[in-house]
């Protein structure tokens, strides 16, 4: 059967199809694999002393008497006091003025919410309330918590999911899988959206992780088979460029750097073309191995192609590329082309690269695109690989039936050397396992949000000594309630928090390009003393002036992702502090944010990250930008990867080109992932 829109659902009009598209849901497929990223679990009502303050409880508590609302400013507030067999609670409600109607003194309700403490007595903010029957009905049960936008519930969803499977058409719907799994992966699928009970979530969820890993290192495996030992079409060999530039650098090489570099400048006389990929930590100096790759490349004569995930990225290698090249007299050309450049401009470029103009051509995925073409491109490196999509890849391959050119790919994700041979088995590795000699480790605290004033001294304490800071706000896309801080009603109150002479800017993914590029290089000039940033700035940004970052709702993030943020600090010669400020004091809190206070190296905190995650914090890491599948995990699923892997092997082995009716299916599929970007 053919791919149903989702806009035949029942219950979706125009409006919400809309809202599902920007979810990634077009078709009934799509909602059908749209998983949960979490579960709420109705866990029996507890009584106040039992919980932990920081801790979602319910409880059973008599309201009182009638709830009062009143208004302040835009706010509708309602309160209620609210009686348990041991303790009175406060609760308070925004926006839900009907609740003085329908909350009747005097009767029992289960109230499920984060239960704090103020002052001496307990508090609960929008506790979701229950009858207690209801309650009693859900009891034990798993509801499944999904990814949102604004605009759409995790009721809505939750109701079309229900639509969906009682749909007419929902038992043919085409599935990622072989027609005799059909009844298999139905269940696992039903599972996922609406657990019986968590053992059989989990047995569900390997069951699809085992495919959704299948799927997606067959799909490496056949992109690698088209580029597996090709042969060197280049003439490159060694220059005394790069040995001029290593000597007159204001740093040495670390010996990882120096390793790494031979290792490249050996790679690129060979005759077979290099596949290489480089791991380093955060800060590790990554991006000068890549300019010496590129210079060596361009001194015999070709092109280099350097790819950034961000516009942000691409321009700030662009001008260090640019100031180093006057600076040590590298007779090369750098452009840069991305995306927000204007018409005539990117004409311009386009032209200097297929006239060999050109030397190093640096921008976004836009240097892939069909228009692009090269004189002579021998060199392509991908920075940051783990956020780029298997598309990017994909057209990377079509250069190489091209030319074939040498590739180059830097990464920060710090994944066992195994699951990286699994993950980008088609490439050699070197590992840059040293930091700079002269850095200083990072300062860090965990501390609560009373702390702030204190931290915002601190940070106008090194502005005064000329330095500079980031103040890392969750996504402005992602703030879901009145807890998120929004960065740009941030800013404000921030600029009011400091002398008028301390130039505050804010940064966020839904900024025009060139105005990102702008608060960027005025960030990167020193005349922007304090940014106030979401995570656009996780990846690659290097101002080694900024010598404190503050992190506002830290458990919010990842721990991985944390530790890629902080590492735009500690990137100079000074000392830097890292401040994670978290409202949440619970003790899984603390003990996650504990570990980054503990260490700054990313390898050790993956690690720690997969421990400290129990059962209950199953997708955890998944939310946190690097490796993203829809539900593995390639550090808490490695057996199940290595199982899929050694099973890719054997399918390809006995029907390489998937000509066989039974694996059908895989070819469809490959196929019809070709047309939607995957983001890794
Ligand atoms: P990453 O590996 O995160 O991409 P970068 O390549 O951006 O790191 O390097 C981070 C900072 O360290 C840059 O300011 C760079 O100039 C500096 N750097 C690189 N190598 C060294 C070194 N051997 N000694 C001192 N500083 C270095
Ligand atoms: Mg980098």
């Amino acid at each position: 059967m053919d791919f149903i829109s989702i806009n035949n659902l029942k219950g979706i009009g125009e409006k919400t199809a809309g809202l599902y598209n920007k979810l990634g849901i077009f078709s009934y497929e799509d909602l059908l694999y749209y998983f949960p990223r979490d579960y709420m679990e109705y866990s029996e009502p507890k009584s106040v002393s039992m919980s932990e303050p920081g801790e979602i409880v319910a409880i059973k508590a008599k309201v009182v008497k009638r709830p009062l609302m009143r208004r302040a400013g835009k706010l509708q507030i309602v309160s209620a006091m609210l009686q348990t067999d041991s303790d009175v609670i406060t609760a308070v409600w925004f926006h839900m003025p009907y609740l003085t109607k329908s909350l009747h003194p005097g009767e029992e309700y289960i109230f499920r919410g984060l239960l704090e403490v103020k002052g001496s007595s307990y508090h609960f903010e929008q506790p979701v309330i229950f009858d207690t029957e209801k309650y009693e009905a859900l009891l034990n049960t798993l509801q499944p918590i999904y990814p949102l936008t604004k605009g759409i519930t995790n009721q809505a969803i939750t109701k079309s999911v229900k639509t969906l499977m009682s749909d007419s058409r929902y038992k043919y719907l085409e599935l990622k899988c072989p027609d005799e799994k059909r009844d298999e992966v139905f269940e696992a699928i039903e599972e996922i959206h609406f657990p019986k009970n968590f053992d059989s979530l989990v047995k569900a969820r390997k069951y699809l992780v085992y495919d959704e890993f299948f799927l997606f290192i067959l799909r490496l495996r056949l992109l690698r088979n088209d580029n597996e030992r090709l042969k060197n079409n280049f003439n490159i060999i060694p220059t005394a460029y790069t040995k001029r530039l290593i000597e007159s650098l204001p740093y040495e090489l670390t010996g990882a750097q120096k390793k790494v570099f031979a290792e490249i400048e050996d790679d690129l006389c060979k005759d077979t073309s290099m596949s290489r990929l480089v791991q380093g930590d955060v800060g590790s100096g990554k991006t000068v191995i890549a300019i010496l790759a590129a210079i060596q490349v361009c001194m015999s004569g070709y092109q280099t192609a350097l790819m950034a995930p961000t516009e942000i990225l691409a321009t700030q290698h662009f001008e260090s590329i640019v100031k180093m090249f006057n600076e040590y007299n590298i007779p090369i050309k750098p452009v840069l082309l991305t995306g927000s450049m204007s018409a005539a401009r990117k004409r311009e470029v386009y032209a200097q690269i297929e006239s060999g103009e050109a030397g190093i051509v640096i921008g976004t995925h836009a240097l892939i695109q069909s228009k692009v073409i090269y004189k002579n491109l021998a060199l392509v490196i991908t920075d940051e690989q783990h956020r780029f999509g298997v598309r990017q890849r994909e057209t990377l391959t079509m250069k190489n039936e091209l030319d074939n050119p040498h590739v180059l790919v830097m990464s920060a994700t710090p994944i066992p050397r195994t699951l990286a041979i699994i993950m980008y088995g088609d490439l050699d590795i070197s590992v840059i396992d040293e930091v700079p000699a002269r850095r200083l480790p990072i300062k860090n605290c965990v501390v609560n949000t009373d702390y702030r004033n204190t931290a915002y001294n601190f940070i106008l304490k090194e502005v005064k000594a000329g330095h500079q800071a980031y103040i890392i706000c969750p996504l402005v896309e992602e703030s879901e309630g009145l807890e998120a801080e929004d960065v740009v009603n941030y800013t404000e109150k921030l600029k009011g928090a400091f002398p008028a002479d301390v130039n505050i800017a804010f940064l966020h993914g839904k900024m025009k390009q060139d105005e990102k590029n702008r608060v960027m290089d005025a960030f990167y000039r020193n005349d922007v003393n304090i940014l106030v940033s979401t995570t656009v700035v996780e990846v690659g940004v290097n101002v080694p002036n900024a010598t404190v970052m503050l992190v506002e709702n830290a458990d919010r993030f990842g721990l991985s992702q944390l530790h890629q943020l902080r590492g735009r600090i500690g990137r100079g010669d000074m000392q830097s502090y890292c401040i994670f400020m978290s409202g949440k004091q619970n003790k899984t809190v603390m003990t996650r944010l504990e570990t980054l206070n503990k260490s700054n190296d990313g390898f050790f905190i993956a690690s720690e990250d997969m421990k400290l995650r129990g059962p209950g914090d199953l997708f955890g890491l998944r939310q946190s930008g690097d490796m993203r599948f829809k539900l593995g995990d390639v550090f808490n699923d490695a057996e199940i990867l290595k199982e899929a892997a050694d099973d890719v092997t054997k399918l390809l082995k006995e029907d390489p080109e998937l000509n066989k009716p039974e694996h059908s299916y895989l070819k469809k599929e490959l196929n019809r992932q070709k047309d939607s970007v995957v983001v890794l």
